[in-house]
């Protein structure tokens, strides 16, 4: 073998992978509600492999005489570098072990574990292939073939670019670029969670929530007492092993989770909470990190570089998510039905992918999506429901206003709504589009000269500092995309949804709006309106939810309002 060759260069060489014309398509591998099987290994695509390699070889009189297998390739073929003596400094093996544990390594991430082991790059190579070899860990190239198509085995999709380069043919995939770039040419190390006999033996009856000593301190309400309990229950009954926790916006329902975590955490297990947005991450690490301090809580996300240390309990966006494999007992997918991560067969791929296969999935949602609903109707994943929040008052039901916004008399009327709804509080004006947002600004801006009004979209570069202004109650009116459609409580905020008849609101984007106000126990009252020149489905929909929601509160006897 050729020395200084890296080994997933020389497959690709050899292998010319993939030798048929890559789809530019985005993935379009249905994602599959099953929990991960058991790798299907591609035997005959690593014989072909093999073979190339073989004749690779006896081509450049290295020696070789007989086929080399796959397996020889993967464990003990390798670069004569890479089989250093690592057993003189075990106590950094161990060290790598737990810092690669459920990982899938990049070559560009190598840099990163040497630098936080202080060893090497020989060294690291050393360590891995020690791994390898006693069959925890694998070296995989990139892409997997199945059937006619090639797929990225971090992020599993079959979307990816090709270019030239000095080694033939190279193909970079497209959709987990953002978490570095990853080629044909570079391999993938892969380490396995290995159990410790004894360490994560389940002993349920230990662990119930009212049984154990907390680590976390929560005043719960019986609502959220109750959904805990449930979750807790479904959890530990493994009928499912994914779970919906349907909650009221509002409703504290990842401190209900806390309890969950609690047990998973005490019986030595890995906890992954993941979210689609970077900003909820941010939000969600102190809280975790104040309620269970005996935990150094990591946080992954683009906003920040990337941290190698091992935890038990990680909290990260979906995105980091594909740098794991098959390494947590539970994991929260907090905000299931929010962008990116709905629709993105590869953000669902590397969820699936990072639950090891005994493990357990949390959804958490105030707006579950119809696929969620549809995998409960056929008792596929469990459902908990808490409808009431955390400060016991219902959520206000949105009002309906029509009103086509044209000029003239259309404005006078909804300056009059608007007048009424800042009486009790800043508002929070939902309109579909930037260009809307820009428009209408500059409309409110006229009616209230004698006010503060602000837009805001997810491209604007002072959006950041806007929302702190509104947060500090020194804009009065803030007109915005859905970029505050989510995960922001306001005290006293009022609601007013623009062209709430609008194609693009759907009835869970008009639920979350509608769920802004009334969050904060001083101030649980608020208004939300709709502006609409037609009522449409969505509409209807959603404050039917509103509406059921808040009944199932009164049926559970714990609706304070
Ligand atoms: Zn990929």
């Amino acid at each position: 073998m050729s020395p200084g060759l890296p080994l997933g260069k020389l497959l690709a060489v050899t292998a010319g992978l993939p030798d048929k014309k890559p789809t530019t398509q985005p993935a379009t591998q249905p994602f599959s509600p099953a929990l991960p099987s058991a790798p299907v290994i591609d035997r005959d695509f690593e014989n072909r492999l093999a073979q190339k390699l073989t004749n690779r070889m006896k081509k450049e009189n290295m020696g070789v005489q007989e086929k080399v297998r796959w397996q020889d390739i993967s464990r003990e073929a390798l670069p004569e570098a890479f089989n250093i003596e690592v057993l003189q400094n075990e106590t950094v093996y161990q060290k790598f072990l737990r810092i690669a544990e459920g990982r899938q390594l990049a070559e560009n991430e190598f840099r990163i574990v040497e630098k936080k082991l202080g060893v090497s790059t020989k060294e690291l190579l050393g360590f891995m292939q020690k791994a390898v070899q006693s069959g925890n860990a694998e070296w995989l190239p990139i892409f997997e073939q199945v059937r006619s198509r090639y797929f990225c085995r971090r992020c599993g999709s079959s979307h990816y670019e090709e270019w030239p380069s000095l080694y033939g043919d190279t193909y970079t995939c497209l959709d987990c670029r953002e978490i570095g770039p990853l080629n044909s040419l570079q391999i993938l190390f892969r380490l396995h969670s290995v159990d410790v006999p004894g360490q994560t033996q389940v002993d349920t009856d230990k662990c119930k929530p009212d049984q154990t000593v907390r680590s976390y301190s929560l005043e719960f309400t019986f609502a959220q007492e109750k959904a805990a309990e449930e979750l807790w229950q479904q959890v530990h009954r493994q009928k499912a092993q994914e779970t919906l926790l349907w909650a009221a916006c509002g409703a504290g329902k990842t401190e209900v989770c806390f309890p969950l975590i609690d047990s998973f955490l005490r019986q030595n297990k890995k906890v992954l909470f993941a979210a689609p947005r970077q900003d909820v991450v941010h939000d969600v690490q102190p809280r975790l990190q104040k309620n269970f301090p005996e935990y150094n809580i990591k946080i992954l996300s683009g906003a920040l570089p990337q941290d190698m240390e091992p935890s038990k309990l990680t909290v990260a966006t979906t995105h980091q998510v594909l740098r794991f494999y098959r390494a947590f007992h539970l994991i929260i997918l907090d905000e299931t039905d929010a962008y990116p991560y709905e629709g993105s067969s590869v953000l669902e791929y590397g969820i699936r992918q990072a639950l090891r296969p005994d493990g357990q999935i949390i959804c958490l949602t105030a707006t579950p999506s119809a696929e969620i609903l549809l995998r409960v109707k056929s008792q596929k994943c469990a459902i908990v429901r808490l409808p009431v929040r955390h400060h016991g008052f219902p959520v206000p039901v949105p009002e309906w206003q029509k009103n086509k916004l044209t000029r003239d008399r259309s404005l006078v009327e909804l300056k009059k709504v608007l007048l009424k709804l800042i009486a009790d509080g800043p508002i929070l004006v939902f309109v579909p589009t930037v260009a809307l947002v820009k428009e209408w600004t500059g409309v409110l801006k006229m009616a209230f000269s004698d006010l503060r009004v602000e837009g805001s979209w997810s491209s604007d570069a002072a959006r950041r500092e806007k929302i702190v202004l509104f947060r500090q109650g020194d804009i009065n009116i803030f007109v915005c995309t859905s970029i505050l459609e989510r995960g922001i409580t306001i005290k006293g905020v009022q609601v007013a949804v623009l062209f709430a008849d609008h194609t693009l609101y759907d009835a869970r984007a008009l639920v979350q709006m509608a769920g802004r106000t009334g969050r904060s126990a001083e101030c649980p009252f608020g208004r939300a309106v709709f502006i609409y020149a037609e009522q449409t489905q969505a509409m209807i929909q959603a404050n039917r939810w509103i509406q059921d929601q808040n009944r199932l509160a009164e049926e559970w006897g714990c609706l304070n309002g």
